[in-house]
């Protein structure tokens, strides 16, 4: 029975449906992934084993719009921070999106 990180996959989804997406300067791979673990590393874990479980947690995380506003908030503070210290060298080749 795989072992899911709720939290990892509620933060996934509001950075990629979120204003907080335009904050990044840089939007590569390894930017949105440090952003994630720098947020995830200050966020509480919630694991399930099932995909019953995972709804249930879905559900209470929309019932709790606190958890919602702490993901939020970390996922700013996080997005700022690598947009200011990127891990990378200064941006590569951003032209090939349009
Ligand atoms: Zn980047």
């Amino acid at each position: 029975m795989p072992i899911v990180n709720v939290t990892e996959q509620l933060a996934t989804q509001l950075l990629q449906d979120s204003e907080i997406y335009d904050l990044l300067k840089c939007k590569c791979e390894q930017c949105i992934s440090d952003v994630l673990a720098m947020a995830l590393n200050r966020l509480p874990a919630r694991y399930v084993t099932t995909d019953t479980g995972r709804v249930f947690v879905n559900a209470s995380y929309y019932l709790h719009p606190q958890l919602q506003s702490d993901i939020v908030t970390e996922l700013t503070r996080s997005a700022l921070q690598v947009s200011s210290y990127p891990h990378h060298a200064q941006q590569p080749k951003v032209a090939d999106t349009p």
